[in-house]
């Protein structure tokens, strides 16, 4: 008997060409195929006479099969099939190309359903490609309702899938409902096994909708659940409380060579707040580019290793993980901190052996407390590195960490060599934990995505820093982009080149490197041999090693290039001051919010900086996006244009989630959310979660750990 845990080899229907084209699309199992939605229906309900039919309407009409023909058109190599149809008023022709088989199917003497756009062809009305369907039974599937459209991929039909779901959708009965009634019957939602049913056929319009509002329901529903509940769990850890020590951070800030922004001082203030409960600090600073979160989360350092307890920063490369090394020693220098550099490669130049004895000094220091302040790379996650007493865990650019990798730095104060352990067992505790990113990101998408989190955001950059003048240029007008580059350069300037992902569909090959080696390739021959014979380009993309990129950049900073071209998928999250111009290829590709980011990593100096934005034409609606980096004062603001334009596809941390087509469009829906977020409370706090729902919270856990 089939089950929603069924294989879908059990489907009769189903046969071997096309169970691998389903596995293909990670369709295992009868529920999977269930969890397959598609993404709008064509509306074939309202059956129509014939004579009444019009030009440029969709209609269906029921007719009877007089006449079908196939004619093969050999100049053309198609075959065309003709096909007229009656019923009690009038009679309308059909044709369809290259699909002769119809002759067989659609036989004189069928009645038939045919759906589809009315058109005029030799002077008379017809169906151009009609969606048909032989009557023998009471209802339909492909016409005279309204019929799902699936998104078509690796050569799976809409036809199809509606053809092996229909029969097996009163499965969809046994979908157990896991939202409590309260919350069902409080926010006027469908029930959860009639909402997979309606969402593949739906009786009518109205339904449709109610069966998506209920499905993205339970995605927001569960997301912000599980985030609520971390929370609650993390709130009943304990962690060393340091107090805020006003005599050591007084002096620290003013003598700092600059003035606290408005945004760190409050950032700086909460974090202090957070430090001194004797609950785990879960925090994260978000802010732009250059907005200064380095200092505020070595402010924080300071105030904990003065307090006799250890602090790791981890960051996301090598090279990043040297910049905060170095700017750790400037600033914290004459406190008596002993700060270490660890990271994969540490030591390179040194010998092997030499390698080896550096790294095993460096983690033996740590063990013993003899070493403050480790900064470094995964390295820090590595299972051998144990610390004495950890009290705060700080990770940059943290969402190029995944939730496990976050977790593991916090955890490694537990000094348990594998696995995490639940939570602490009597009197341990658990270090607090400080997150920086550099992605604007909209405040209800935060709330959702790290609901766990208690967040800072840093909306203003430091004065006096000059605006980046940034110009929208049609490729046509490249020439002068290019002249522009060459004058920066001859002032002893440096540029960077930003090259695009080709095609959306490419962006899965371009993670794997594959295209984005090709279009950086490409980028860099044609500017090295055309446009730029005279200076020296180097490349970086996301195919290369750690080291190799590592020397790349350091070459850059040092000038030994003029110009780095560079893939999107490669973050430059490093200081190159003297960079004062870049220009990014294809820009209309990309999101506002990232173009953004590119674009703060120039003007990191006092001389004014460019940004050119390349796109195919200057005309048009993406003309009218890219506006907005023109005059937008923050990311947050271009984040939350994005989000209203785009979707939220393009903030990071929400590929992990269930169903992507479904989280991505009810994260524009800020109500379902505001709603989904009081469900989740509510279930919380009266203990309302059943097994059902724990079920559920388990399988993504294990989907987030997987990232
Ligand atoms: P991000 O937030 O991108 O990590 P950083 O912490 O790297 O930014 O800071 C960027 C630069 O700005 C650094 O050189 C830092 O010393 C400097 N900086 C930080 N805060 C201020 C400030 N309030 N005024 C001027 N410069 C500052
Ligand atoms: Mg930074």
């Amino acid at each position: 008997m089939l089950t929603l845990d069924s294989k879908i080899e059990q489907v009769k229907r189903i046969g071997p060409r096309y169970l691998k084209k389903l596995h293909h699309l990670k369709i295992n199992t009868v529920r999977d195929l269930f969890f397959h939605f598609p993404y709008r229906y064509d509306d074939f309900s309202a059956i129509i006479p014939i004579s009444q039919l019009k030009e440029g309407q969709t209609a269906t009409v029921q007719g009877e099969i007089i006449e079908i023909k196939n004619t093969r058109l050999f100049r053309r190599h198609l075959v065309l099939t003709e096909a007229l149809a009656k019923d009690q008023g009038g009679t309308i022709k059909s044709v369809w190309f290259n699909q002769p088989y119809l002759a067989e199917t659609l036989k004189k003497g069928k009645v038939v359903n045919l759906s589809g756009k009315l058109v005029f062809r030799k002077k008379a009305l017809c169906f151009s490609n009609p969606a048909y369907e032989v009557i023998n039974k009471a209802e339909t599937t492909h016409t005279g309702r309204l019929v799902p459209v699936y998104h078509e991929t690796v050569g799976l039909t809409s036809r199809y899938l509606r053809y092996i779901i229909k029969p097996i959708l009163y499965l969809g009965g046994q979908i157990k409902e896991f939202l409590p009634s309260q919350i069902k019957k409080e926010f006027q939602l469908m029930d959860f096994g009639q909402a997979i049913s309606q969402a593949h056929f739906p009786n009518d319009l109205a339904q449709a909708g109610q069966a998506r509002a209920r499905l993205s329901f339970n995605e927001l529903f569960l997301m912000q659940l599980t985030t609520l509940k971390q929370k609650k769990e993390f709130a009943q850890e304990k962690s060393i409380a340091i107090p805020f020590d006003q005599e050591l951070i007084k002096p620290f800030v003013a003598g700092l060579p600059f003035k606290l922004t408005k945004g760190q001082k409050i950032a700086a203030w909460e974090v202090f707040q957070d430090l001194a409960k004797p609950q785990p600090m879960n925090r994260l600073i978000d802010g732009d580019v250059g907005s200064g979160k380095t200092i505020v989360a070595l402010m924080a350092a300071l105030a904990v290793v003065k307090n006799d307890y250890q602090v790791a920063l981890m960051a996301p490369t090598e090279i990043l993980a040297k910049q905060h090394f170095e700017t750790g020693k400037k600033f914290l220098n004459g406190y008596g901190i002993k700060i270490a550099l660890l990271t994969g490669s540490t030591a390179k130049t040194f010998l092997k052996r030499e390698v080896k004895t550096t790294k095993s000094k460096i983690k033996k220091e740590v063990r013993e407390g003899k070493i403050n302040l480790i900064i470094g790379t995964h390295a820090l996650i590595q299972k051998d590195l144990f610390f004495k007493n950890l009290a705060l865990a700080i990770v940059d650019e943290q969402h190029r960490f995944g939730v496990f990798q976050r977790a593991a730095l916090q955890r490694r104060i537990h000094q348990i060599p594998d696995g995490l352990p639940a939570s602490p067992a009597g009197g341990a505790t658990t270090p607090h934990l400080l997150s920086l990113s550099a992605t604007p990101i909209p405040r209800t998408l935060a709330l959702t995505i790290y609901g766990d989190l208690d967040i800072s955001i840093i909306k203003e950059l430091p004065r006096g820093r000059k605006k980046i003048i940034t110009q929208i240029v049609a490729s046509s007008q490249r020439k002068k982009a290019y002249d522009f580059v060459r004058q920066q350069i001859k002032q002893k300037k440096q540029a960077f080149v930003i090259c695009p992902l080709i095609e959306e569909s490419e962006k899965l090959a371009a993670k794997n490197g594959a295209i984005d080696l090709k279009s950086v390739t490409q980028e860099y021959e044609k500017l090295k041999q055309d446009i730029f014979p005279d200076l020296k380009i180097s490349m970086l993309h996301g195919k290369m090693k750690p080291p190799e990129k590592e020397k790349i950049m350091a070459e850059f900073k040092k000038r030994k290039a003029d110009i780095l071209v560079s893939t999107s998928v490669v973050e430059v999250g490093v200081d190159i001051p003297n960079a004062t111009v870049m220009l990014i290829e294809g820009a209309d590709r990309f999101g506002l919010a990232q173009l953004h980011q590119f674009r703060g990593r120039i003007g990191r100096d006092k001389d004014q900086a460019y940004c050119f934005l390349l796109i195919e034409s200057a005309v048009g609606k993406t003309n009218q996006r890219l506006k907005a980096l023109l005059t937008a004062k923050n990311g947050f603001e271009l984040a939350e244009k994005d989000l209203a334009i785009r979707g939220p596809g393009d903030f990071i941390g929400l590929r992990q989630w269930g169903q992507p087509d479904l989280i991505m469009a009810s994260l524009k829906d800020i109500e379902l959310i505001k709603k989904s977020r009081l469900a989740a409370k509510f279930v919380l706090d009266n203990g309302l979660i059943n097994p059902a729902i724990t079920k559920y919270l388990n399988s993504l856990q294990k989907i987030i750990h997987l990232e």
